[in-house]
């Protein structure tokens, strides 16, 4: 059997790292057993539909390194896959399952099923179907439709007895038939519902392992009938718990958390992502924590995927695209930090830029840090913050040192890194200073920052005139 896993997003136009995160087991599943990675669009709620959401689908599962196998822009003969081309095929379905005596025509108006709503609430009832149309006689229903009566299709649930989900993470679930509604199938405008078009798909579309979230775990016991009622094998579900904010609540675009997009415009790189989020619920046997997507592919295992719900923590993606952004090489690097890098250039030469960006290389933990980190090197007055102020009025020996290397600087005539490297440790012999109370007074007045690349490397580029009249 070919494994055959599938990613089946609505198109909002907003990809949240939740949602992602399901891509990345559906991925990780489909790769490790040779097998395909679909991408089907649920786009049967219309009104969620943003323009030009396929597209940004793609480009977000290309940007992570995912090879999409089928979908809708590469049809390998089990399309369409995008849901609202497929409602011939549902109407096929619903009818057929009419046929069989597991669904009806519904024909109750919105006032009559308000009335029942009302009754469940005013019992405090969860609402369910009371099932009256599903007494109509064949002539009743036929009767209706030739008058063009509007209708929905209704699975018909069993009354009593129980079914059971199995699932690979949850196990195996028992649920009670009696509290199963006789859910809508087909609606009134021709369109599935999820519960009934993803049934349809998964099995048309021979998805063998159905990953998504666990707020469908207890669904799962209605699509099961489903495929009882037409006879088809299910697929091995997993459901997965979810992940929450950083605030401990759902995500969601409203809350203002932030999508794939977000990240990547901010300069996160899309392997550090998939590789944070991909250890989101999931743990390897092992410590291991950074993976290539070959490594993930071969260590990835869906019984090791955890019941609990993960929370997404920003210092930790922050962590892992620092590991990434070291891993590239210098070029590399260049290249994809200049995306981020908008501080004003011009006066400086492009090896004082490379140069610049290149001594933050192993301070950074995303892209757009960089004009943050590199300010001072741009502005003519720099501001102290307290603690670089506290630190210089700690000892007066701070201003014996930054008086003694603005001597020193002065006499230098070749400004390079191994001259200003011998002018501090002049200072160094003449003061008898050294560590933090040699390197720190002349770092905070020449550079503004407590913390920063090599020092040398620093004042070079400040530039001995701004170095100077710093000091002073
Ligand atoms: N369209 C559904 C969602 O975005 C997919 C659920 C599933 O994978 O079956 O939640």
């Amino acid at each position: 059997m070919k494994v055959r896993t599938r990613y089946a997003p609505s198109p909002t136009g907003y990809m949240h790292i939740g949602n992602l995160r399901t891509a990345i087991f559906e991925y990780l599943l489909a790769k490790k057993y040779d097998g395909a990675f679909i991408l089907r669009i649920e786009d049967t709620d219309q009104q969620r539909e943003v323009e030009g959401a396929i597209d940004f689908i793609y480009k977000t599962l290309e940007l992570c390194g995912f090879k999409i196998d089928e979908g809708p822009n590469n049809d390998k003969g089990y399309g369409p896959y995008i849901q609202s081309e497929r409602k011939d095929i549902y109407k096929k379905y619903a009818e057929e399952l009419v046929e069989k005596g597991k669904a009806y025509y519904c024909f109750c108006t919105e006032e009559e099923l308000n009335a029942m709503r009302e009754r469940a609430n005013a019992r405090h009832k969860p609402f369910l179907y009371d099932g009256r149309c599903s007494r109509l006689t064949k002539e009743m229903v036929k009767e209706k439709l030739d008058s063009g009566a509007s209708f929905v299709i209704r699975q018909k649930m069993p009354k009593t007895g129980t079914t059971i989900v199995d699932d690979i993470i949850y196990g195996k679930i028992k649920i009670d038939n009696s509290i199963l509604d006789d859910q809508i199938l087909l609606k009134s405008d021709g369109f599935p519902t999820y519960n009934f078009a993803n049934v349809i798909d998964d099995h048309l579309m021979e998805i063998t392992h159905v990953i998504r979230g666990k707020e469908y775990l207890d669904q799962t016991a209605k699509y099961n009938l489903l495929y009882e009622a037409f006879g088809w094998e299910k697929p091995i579900y997993a459901h997965v718990a979810m992940v929450l904010g950083e605030d401990g609540n759902k995500l969601s675009k409203r809350n203002g958390d932030a999508s794939f997009m977000d990240l990547y415009n901010e300069g996160y790189l899309p392997a550090a992502i998939v590789n944070y989020l991909s250890l989101l619920g999931w743990s390897p046997a092992t410590n291991q924590e950074v993976f290539t997507m070959d490594e993930l592919i071969k260590n990835f295992d869906e019984t090791r995927i955890s019941k609990s719900s993960s929370q997404y923590d920003v210092k930790k993606l922050k962590w892992f695209n620092h590991q990434y952004i070291q891993k590239m090489s210098d070029e590399e690097y260049l290249n994809w930090i200049k995306k981020f890098f908008t501080r004003d250039v011009s006066g400086k030469s492009e090896e004082w830029v490379d140069k610049l960006l290149l001594i933050y290389k192993d301070h950074l933990d995303y892209g757009n840090e960089i004009n943050d980190l590199t300010e001072n090197f741009f502005i003519d007055k720099i501001a102290l913050d307290d603690e670089a102020r506290e630190f210089l009025e700690s000892d007066p020996v701070t201003k014996d040192v930054t008086d003694c290397f603005k001597s020193e600087v002065e006499k230098i005539t070749d400004w390079n890194t191994d001259n200003i490297s011998a002018a501090i440790n002049n200072v160094k012999t003449t003061l008898g200073v050294k560590g933090k109370l040699l390197y720190m007074p002349i770092r905070i007045k020449a550079s503004g920052f407590m913390h920063g690349p090599e020092l040398a490397d620093t004042l070079y580029l400040i530039g001995k005139d701004t170095v100077i009249e710093r000091l002073k």
